[in-house]
């Protein structure tokens, strides 16, 4: 049954421009009903956010693959996740690069999403407890950037922890929309190109 529903899906997403196949084959290989609270498991696969809990949401699907499209990722890539969530983004970007970092806020949202890793056996997640804000400093510089909560601007810093030609795709918070920013590091210079309204959590300050 779920995976009529993972087709439709799939479909779903084509029909919505999502044209990049290694994108949507991550879609189709990650089972996004792992990373769901047991009482919505029914819904994995319809394209809408859902509570995972502490307030919380797993992004929705089409979210989730206009975000990993924009990335434009390859093999090779290194890449950094500010806000873990569920896992569900973090599991489609190691389907796709070679090593993902991911940093959550939330304790209890960091220890469930590392138990769905490895029972999935994605072992090139590397995953920490902490504001995320900052980067992961030890690690730098990284290939590509994604943040999966939304604020009104992320730090300047951020930009120096991706190489040249690197990007950064975020959730930008404009007057009452968000919008979908995606920047991209050309020597000093940034470009910026801004997609879709859409809905996220908000990225908040300090760990609880
Ligand atoms: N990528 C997730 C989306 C989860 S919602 C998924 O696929 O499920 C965004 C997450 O970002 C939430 O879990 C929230 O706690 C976390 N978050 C918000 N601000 C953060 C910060 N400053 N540092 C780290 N994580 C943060």
């Amino acid at each position: 049954m779920l995976d009529v529903r993972k087709i439709r899906l799939i479909l779903e997403l084509r029909e919505a421009g999502i044209s990049n196949s290694s994108v949507l084959s991550a879609l189709e290989q990650i089972p996004r009903e792992k990373f769901i609270p047991e009482n919505y498991r029914n819904q994995a696969y319809e394209n809408i956010a859902l509570p995972i809990g502490d307030n919380q949401t797993i992004s929705q699907p089409y979210v989730v693959a206009k975000m990993t499209e924009l990335l434009d990722l390859e093999n090779t890539h290194k890449v950094l996740e500010i806000g873990t969530g569920s896992g569900y983004q973090c599991a489609i970007l190691s389907k796709l690069a070679r090593r993902v970092y991911t940093i959550e806020r939330i304790k209890n949202l960091y220890k469930k999403s590392l138990k769905i890793f490895q029972e999935l056996k994605l072992t090139n997640i590397v995953s920490k407890y902490e504001d995320g804000n900052d980067g992961w400093l030890e690690q730098i510089p990284f290939d590509r950037i994604i943040f999966t909560a939304a604020t009104l601007n992320i730090s300047d810093k951020i930009f120096s922890h991706i190489k040249e030609n690197g990007i950064v795709v975020c959730p930008i918070i404009r007057e009452n929309k968000q919008v979908i920013i995606k920047y991209t590091r050309k020597g000093n210079r940034l470009s910026s190109e801004e997609f879709d309204n859409v809905l996220f959590v908000p990225n908040l300050k300090g760990v609880s």
